[in-house]
């Protein structure tokens, strides 16, 4: 399985910094090693210079934090899967925590996102996870098989697994600088993988499971290597192309 560093760079950088951000994030990678491939979430407005800092390098993608399950519309400050296409985004994020309790998107239609992202052609990483106060009632399991199925309800059962990637990112460990140790990744990951499992049988193996919380360059590497864990979503440190080069080369 190939591994995926993905840089969320959140609601940071105009398009001069991204581009120079992707630049620096090319040329301190060129020992990018094999097996392994960086994709860059910058905001909207900064897609096209990121993929013009990309320029054209290899095992490099750009990827967008949302858009609207809908072609075109009235759909006022929204996006869709066709506009991000058009910039040469090919992933998008579904469900990350910061829409769904920040911007209140509810299980439901980050599934109707999920779905209508893949089916328009995009590549898409749902993320799901805890709130501490749901870990500490040890509701771990019951949080992410309501998030996973309801966010898979619509991916029809014969897709392409390698268009779906799951990322379990507990909410108490998301620019906290708390990360999740690595039995409690572990335990999560097991978890994510016999869901995915149950819903799309053998080709479930090959669908990649993020980890993301406070992914740093000193603890990428003992992440990265731990089983089921088929690459990072990291916010942060992924600001700094210094930082998030030091990540993928971990
Ligand atoms: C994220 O935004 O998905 C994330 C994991 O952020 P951070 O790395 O800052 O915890």
């Amino acid at each position: 399985m190939i591994k995926l560093f993905a840089a969320n760079w959140k609601m940071h950088k105009t398009q001069a910094e991204a581009k120079q951000t992707a630049e620096d994030l090319v040329r301190l990678s060129a020992a990018l090693p094999p097996g392994r491939e960086v994709l860059v979430i910058p905001p909207f407005t900064a897609l096209s210079a990121t993929m013009a800092g990309i320029g054209g390098a290899g095992r490099f993608h750009t990827g967008a934090q949302n858009f609207y399950p809908a072609t075109h519309g009235a759909f006022t400050g929204e996006i869709s899967p066709a506009m991000l296409l058009d910039t040469g985004a090919t992933f998008a994020l579904t469900g990350h925590s910061e829409r769904r309790h920040v911007l209140g998107e509810l299980d439901a239609f980050v599934g109707q996102k999920t779905a209508f992202g893949l089916a328009a052609g995009l590549k898409v990483i749902l993320c799901v996870g805890e709130k501490i106060e749901e870990r500490k009632a040890g509701q771990l399991a019951e949080v992410l098989t309501r998030q996973i199925r309801l966010g898979l309800a619509d991916v029809p059962k014969d897709v392409v697994p390698e268009d779906i990637s799951l990322a379990y990112e507990p909410v108490w460990a998301i620019g906290t600088g708390l990360v999740a140790g690595p039995a409690e990744i572990l335990e999560a990951h097991v978890l994510v993988r016999k869901l995915l499992e149950e819903i799309f049988g053998a080709p479930a193996r090959r669908m990649r499971i993020l980890y993301g919380g406070s992914v740093k360059p000193d603890n990428a590497a003992e992440i990265i290597a731990l089983d089921n864990v088929d690459g990072v979503l990291v916010g942060g440190a992924s600001l700094k192309a210094d930082d998030f080069s030091r990540i993928v080369l971990a």
